[in-house]
């Protein structure tokens, strides 16, 4: 049995984790209602944030949000694209998908439309986080061949972050169970509640040395191990080149997915965070979740970078739990949520403010009230707009309105963005449909924004036309 990685952390953090359940002064404005101290450019309601788009990017994403905002359309999206493949055969399907949602959605399959798509977004400001839609769930796994396979696919998607100069400070997504079984990550998670694991120790199998984990079988630790080794190869590979996001996924596994991600950040974030975890703040333990993983940091003296998310995965968390007839891990209401995001955005904002070498944040929401917030924050607190300590991250093909506007006036935004062929992508695009269903059916407001200047086109048109005919 190893030690500890646990907190004795309340005395010390006690003041972060309440400070944030007050409203900073100026922002005294509840979600929705816009604080009148914020910029003017943050209502994102100026269609000219969209001028760079082309004109059948602006047909196509009206097309495509029309279709998404019908929920029976996004509700059964998985098994109406199942019938549709049947019905038109692999090639029509994907001639049909291509042009339209999957181009909206995703970068493309080969390196030559994924330069295209990456360069396109720099032109625009944007910075590219590229996230390859590998993704298991329990039941999936695929053995360790498969795993390989996906460690092999991740050193190419650092090496094409990097080498091909698409954006500053390059960033990735890297989800745990790519590389590693999520009925292992399981068993950690439950040994967690009992078992304390040191990350030196962590660190030194990732290293290669042939640790024995007490808890798990034979062939689970060996598993383990090698998987801890595919980790650290990409932290090597990665490290002063890109950032490496590692995804938060569900409750049942999140803990081990976080010591694991915790023993990277050990090895690989004493000069700076090039591994950053992610915390879901819908989950009612994510404020203290946080202040754990900053007394960790700082105990063990390493550079802390967040992913800060609302989280993904609320019906199935739910349904668990009430299967299991355990409480509910997600907050009661949205307004919770939004409480329990705000206030951890203020800890590490304010952390940020004192030690910006130490703390990083991405912002990862389409929640406009959240960036308004955040932007002001930053203003308010003199933190550099370009700074990499805070930036601002949305999926592509999403929210472009919230993307261009923050980009046009300075700030860092990354947009996630998935590739890979029709196949590959379709269980990723059904899953971030379903997650994202409720961003998808409001958002009325890019619509209509996205109407405003394509009718400013066609009158443009229109005028120049006549005036040419005049002359
Ligand atoms: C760049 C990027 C990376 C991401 N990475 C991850 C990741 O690693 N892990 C992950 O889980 N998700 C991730 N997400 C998805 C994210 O968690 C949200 O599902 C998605 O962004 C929608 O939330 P929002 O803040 O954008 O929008 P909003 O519309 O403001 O919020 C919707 C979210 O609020 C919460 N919510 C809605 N209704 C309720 C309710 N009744 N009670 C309580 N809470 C409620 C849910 O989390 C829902 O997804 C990522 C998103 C982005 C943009």
């Amino acid at each position: 049995m190893y030690t500890l990685l646990r907190p004795h952390v309340l005395h010390r953090f006690m003041s972060l984790r309440h400070m944030s359940m007050a409203e900073p002064q100026s922002l005294v404005a509840k979600c929705g209602v816009r604080d009148p101290t914020a910029p003017a450019f943050l209502t994102f309601e100026d269609p000219r944030a969209f001028k760079v788009k082309s004109f059948w990017e602006i047909i196509r994403a009206l097309g495509v949000f029309r279709l998404c905002s019908f929920p029976v359309l996004v509700n059964n999206c998985g098994k109406l694209m199942t019938f549709t493949k049947m019905v038109l055969g692999e090639r029509a399907f994907s001639m049909v998908l291509r042009p339209s949602v999957y181009a909206q959605f995703v970068a493309g399959e080969t390196e030559r439309e994924i330069a295209e798509s990456m360069q396109k977004m720099s032109s625009l400001g944007l910075r590219p986080m590229l996230a390859i839609p590998i993704e298991e769930d329990l039941g999936e796994s695929t053995g360790e061949r498969r795993y390989e396979d996906n460690l092999v696919a991740m050193l190419e998607c650092i090496h094409m972050s990097h080498s091909k100069g698409w954006s500053e400070n390059p960033m990735m997504q890297l989800k745990i169970t790519a590389l590693l079984s999520p009925e292992l990550c399981v068993k950690l998670t439950s040994l967690l509640r009992t078992e304390r694991y040191d990350l030196n120790l962590l660190v030194k199998a990732m290293e290669g040395e042939e640790i024995t984990f007490s808890g798990l079988s034979e062939s689970e630790n060996t598993h383990f191990l090698c998987g801890l080794q595919r980790l650290n190869k990409i932290g090597e590979a990665s490290a002063n080149k890109v950032r490496v996001l590692v995804d938060a996924e569900y409750t049942y596994i999140n803990p081990a997915l976080s010591l694991i991600t915790m023993a990277m950040m050990k090895k690989f974030n004493q000069q700076s965070a090039w591994i950053w975890n992610t915390y879901q703040c819908y989950l009612k333990e994510s404020r203290n979740l946080l202040c754990d993983a900053i007394q960790t940091s700082v105990d063990q003296v390493f550079c802390l970078g967040i992913k800060l998310v609302r989280g993904a995965y609320m019906d199935k968390e739910r349904n668990l739990a009430e299967k299991e007839k355990r409480t509910d891990p997600i907050h009661e209401s949205w307004e919770n949520t939004n409480e329990s995001y705000n206030g951890c955005l203020e800890i590490m904002l304010n952390l940020i403010c004192e030690k910006p070498e130490h703390y990083m944040i991405i912002v990862a929401t389409h929640n406009e009230e959240s960036v308004r917030r955040a932007v002001t924050r930053m203003l308010e607190l003199g933190i550099d707009k370009d700074s990499s300590s805070v930036c601002f991250g949305q999926l592509l093909g999403m929210c472009d309105h919230v993307s261009l506007t923050l980009a046009q006036h300075g700030f860092s935004v990354y947009k996630s963005v998935p590739y890979g062929t029709v196949d590959n992508t379709l269980p990723y695009l059904v899953r971030r449909a379903q997650e994202n269903r409720t961003v998808l059916q409001g958002i009325r407001k890019e619509r209509d924004l996205l109407r405003q200047e394509l009718c400013r086109r066609i009158r443009e048109k229109i005028t120049g036309a006549k005036k040419n005919t005049q002359k």
